[in-house]
């Protein structure tokens, strides 16, 4: 669970209810028709206002599809939240909600392909789960990250307080005044409401160049990254330990300073789905939406 205080509070700040406090404000008695015509709304809608924002328009290749339910579904309530998991489904059932928005896969791989799982009893459990509710959940991700500037980095930076700091045409790229490891760790911690965090380097040394790239961008966003922009410190969500780590550490082996942060995927782009909710506010008022974290798959021990 993240409940950390500045979490909290940064959640405050951009309208969204965090954790427990969520039953408190369920969407029961919520008006869910359209206030300037009185028309029900629909999944389509809401997905459709969205892509109006996204430059490009609609992707012909994308994951960014229905993982159940319909379009044409009226919305009662909204979620959103990383990772439609179990949880996070009942967690919605029990809010009166019928929509979920989610940034990352609901059935366990990129493309959501479920060929594979059919006969599986997890898939079957929340496949069931799913279709029992009426719940229609949307993928989120490759529209909401073509955004110019991307949301989910930019929710990161306001979630950093490190707006000012970021390039304005590169935002993953932050100068910040000269910090030590150790300071800029913590400062992640406390912010990201995060129990603990993975690095590569050297507490003491003095960090200022950041390459911040939430998720799972990929060795070669990583690796190329690094040589291109030759920064201090790379910050991401996750990579993989025999390729982003095993590079840093030759990197390092052979004089370079570079250091690695690895915060956790679900933590690294969390902001992404409370800037959601703030658009939601904005574009569909009369639909009540939340924010519901799904929190961090892996424990520390
Ligand atoms: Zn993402």
């Amino acid at each position: 669970m993240q409940t950390n205080n500045s979490r909290r509070k940064f959640i405050a700040t951009v309208g969204a209810v965090a954790g427990g406090q969520i039953f408190l404000s369920p969407f029961i008695g919520k008006s869910t028709s359209n206030i300037f015509t009185n028309e029900p709304i629909t999944v389509a809608q809401i997905i459709d206002r969205f892509i109006k924002d996204v430059p490009g328009g609609v992707l012909k290749q994308t994951v960014d599809t229905l993982k159940s339910g319909s379009l044409d579904m009226q919305v009662k309530g909204i979620v959103t939240s990383m990772f439609a998991t179990v949880d996070v489904i009942r967690k919605t059932i029990a809010a009166g909600a019928n929509f979920i928005i989610a940034h990352e896969p609901t059935f366990y791989n990129h493309e959501d392909a479920v060929e594979w799982l059919k006969n599986d009893p997890v898939y079957q459990y929340k496949a069931n789960l799913l279709k029992e509710n009426n719940i229609t959940v949307w993928r989120c991700h490759d529209y909401i990250h073509r955004l110019i500037p991307d949301a989910v980095t930019m929710g990161v930076l306001t979630e950093l307080d490190w707006k000012q700091y970021a390039d304005k045409k590169i935002p993953n790229l932050i100068t910040l005044p000269p910090i030590y490891l150790k300071e800029l760790i913590k400062h992640l911690k406390i912010r990201m409401g995060i129990e603990a965090v993975r690095y590569i380097g050297d507490i003491n040394q003095t960090c200022s160049r950041i390459l911040m790239y939430p998720g799972a961008a990929g060795k070669n966003a990583h690796i190329s990254g690094i040589e291109h922009f030759k920064p201090d410190v790379l910050i991401c969500g996750e990579m993989s330990e025999w390729e982003t780590a095993e590079y840093i550490r030759d990197a390092r082996s052979k004089g370079d300073n570079i250091c690695l942060i690895v915060l956790g995927h679900i933590a690294s782009e969390e902001a992404g789905a409370v800037f959601l909710i703030e658009w939601l506010k904005e574009k569909f008022p009369s639909i009540k939406a939340q924010f519901i974290p799904s929190g961090n798959s892996l424990s520390f021990a």
